[in-house]
């Protein structure tokens, strides 16, 4: 190790390795500190249940907002595959089935739920509507941020910016569809990692709406194929191809620095450093800087995984293998989640908590050893809504089993069998379901209260004209020479490289 480096990247999340092979790539000596034992942060495929060979994503798991452009830039081995149900959500006798690769099924499916196709109609409408934003909004996130007024320009449809960027969310769902299992459908992107309601006028559901539709300029979400541990493994071999230093078991404590040059402070030593790129959440930078921290974010998601000896069986006539292909959506109905939220608010857990499951290995199997993937076995990842951090400060093991139990009964009633009987069991009789509250989030991956955007997201447009680069790229801290770059960036929630792409781009502009 050096003394000195052009840049120092504190934290080996995805997004630390996307600014790490960037600047590596473009002459930059760079050193990156990871306090874990890997690089990865949560985006990670890790062997879960110990007795079987599968390696699971264990936190983020759906890849939509990573640009084709990043993994062509860093020659990435990396890919994802599409997949052809989009969501189902079980309704009584006649559940809900988005096929895109099939209207006419999509349609029908609407009218045994509704009793007529205009929400059909107008679901292909709304769809068509994010579509156009979504490709006009996609391309300028790996671009210095536009201004709002230019943003609106590109838009150029007055109704989809007022329905996104102005309204809050929740009235134009309700003048656009009648259902309520329908009306949910559309509220979960807006409601998943942010904790909020429909009618927030302070517009948080919108800008997560904005974020779950725009990737890819399509809006899809598909699967990493390998896990999303593929994706870190193949940034994490192209940052250090390009001589990226990466040394794990390395938390930083403080960052001190005079604007243009900065001291590193970390588990190992200290490190000197032209630029510090920030990968680690805005909370814990503030931290590190010595700088007032904002007020801690709030994560409320429950995630769940789990590894099956087989699909479990749905009440209604439906193939498991279908409904299981996509977003299965259990107790999400439009006024399910507004209870819920309501519930959660208030600081009691939901009844009825409201949550959605995907199973990676319908799409890729390659996750499961052969062994296991000719046994037919499955994985399961639950995302659990509406549960946030404060549920859980007291009593946490208490809280979080009452609240799996709760989850879990949920997706019993749609179920013609128990999911726990579904279940593979370890050598120890132990069943192969792990649980993680927003607590656990904090403590095992470092997510200031659980929140897995590092706060709340931000629409993607600039608010000043600030001329300088960090400011124009989104990744702007109160210190000139010290960076964000992650999720906390401007346009950096999820796994999308974004933020460690910008940073990247602020440092190579900055003389
Ligand atoms: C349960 C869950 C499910 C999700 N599902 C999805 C999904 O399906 N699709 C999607 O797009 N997004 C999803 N997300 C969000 C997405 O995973 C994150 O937004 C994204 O991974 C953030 O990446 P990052 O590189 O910015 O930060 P992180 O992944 O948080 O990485 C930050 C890194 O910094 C390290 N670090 C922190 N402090 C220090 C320090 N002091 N010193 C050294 N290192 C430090 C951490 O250990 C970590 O490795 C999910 C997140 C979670 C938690």
């Amino acid at each position: 190790m050096r003394t000195s480096y052009d840049v120092v990247v504190v934290g080996g999340g995805h997004n630390g390795l996307v600014a790490a092979a960037y600047l590596a790539r473009a002459g930059r000596s760079v050193l990156l500190l990871e306090r874990g034992p890997h690089t990865g942060g949560a985006a990670v495929s890790e062997r879960v249940f110990p007795d079987f060979d599968a390696r699971l994503s264990r936190y983020s798991y759906l890849v939509s907002l990573l640009p084709q452009r990043i993994i062509e830039d860093l020659e990435l081995r990396f890919a994802t595959r599409r997949r052809r149900i989009s969501s189902y959500t079980p309704v009584g006798q006649a559940g809900l089935l988005v096929d895109t690769g099939d209207s006419e099924r999509t349609r029908e499916s609407f009218i045994r739920l509704t009793g007529s196709d205009a929400d059909f109609r107008a679901w292909q409408q709304f769809y068509e509507t994010t579509g156009r934003v979504a490709q006009r909004v996609f391309p300028t996130l790996t671009e210095p941020l536009p201004t709002r007024s230019e943003l609106q320009c590109a838009i150029d449809d007055s109704a989809a910016w007022e329905a996104i960027f102005e309204r809050p969310l929740g009235e134009t769902i309700e003048a656009t569809f009648t259902d309520d299992t329908v009306r949910g459908v559309v509220l979960t992107d807006a409601l998943i990692g942010t904790f909020t309601h429909a009618h927030d006028p302070e517009l948080r559901q919108n800008r997560c709406f904005l974020y779950h539709v725009i990737g890819g300029g399509t809006g899809d979400w598909d699967v990493p194929i390998g896990g999303m541990g593929a994706l870190t493994d193949a940034l994490a071999t192209a940052a250090r191809a390009a001589g990226t230093e990466i040394v794990v078991h390395s938390a930083v404590h403080a960052i001190e620095t005079d604007g243009s040059t900065a001291e590193v402070r970390f588990s190992g030593g200290t490190v000197g450093a032209r630029h510090v790129l920030v990968n680690a959440a805005p909370h814990e930078m503030s931290r590190l800087l010595g700088d007032s921290a904002p007020a801690k974010p709030e994560g409320a998601q429950l995630k769940v995984n789990m590894l099956l000896n087989r699909l479990p069986r749905l009440r209604e006539d439906i193939d498991p293998r279908a409904a299981f292909a996509g977003t299965f959506h259990i107790a999400e109905a439009y006024s399910q989640l507004d209870s819920a939220y309501r519930a959660a608010e208030s600081g009691n857990p939901p009844a009825r908590p409201p949550s959605e499951i995907y199973c990676h290995t319908l799409t890729d199997p390659s996750i499961l050893s052969p062994e296991l993937a000719a046994r037919g076995m499955h994985t399961l990842t639950l995302f659990g809504l509406h549960t946030p951090a404060r549920l859980f400060t007291e009593d946490h093991d208490r809280v979080k089993q009452e609240v799996l139990d709760a989850t879990l009964a949920q997706l019993d009633s749609v179920l013609a069998e128990p999911i726990r009987d579904c279940l593979a069991t370890d050598a120890a009789g132990r069943i192969c379901l792990e649980a993680r509250s927003p607590l656990d989030l904090e403590r095992e991956i470092g997510l200031p209260g659980g929140h897995i955007f590092h706060g709340d997201l931000s629409f993607p447009y600039r608010t000043d004209d600030d001329p300088d680069p960090a400011a124009r790229w989104g990744v702007r801290t109160g210190h000139r020479n010290v960076f964000r770059c992650g999720a906390g960036t401007v346009r950096g929630g999820g796994v999308s490289g974004i933020g460690g792409h910008n940073a990247a781009m602020a440092v190579l502009e900055t003389r």
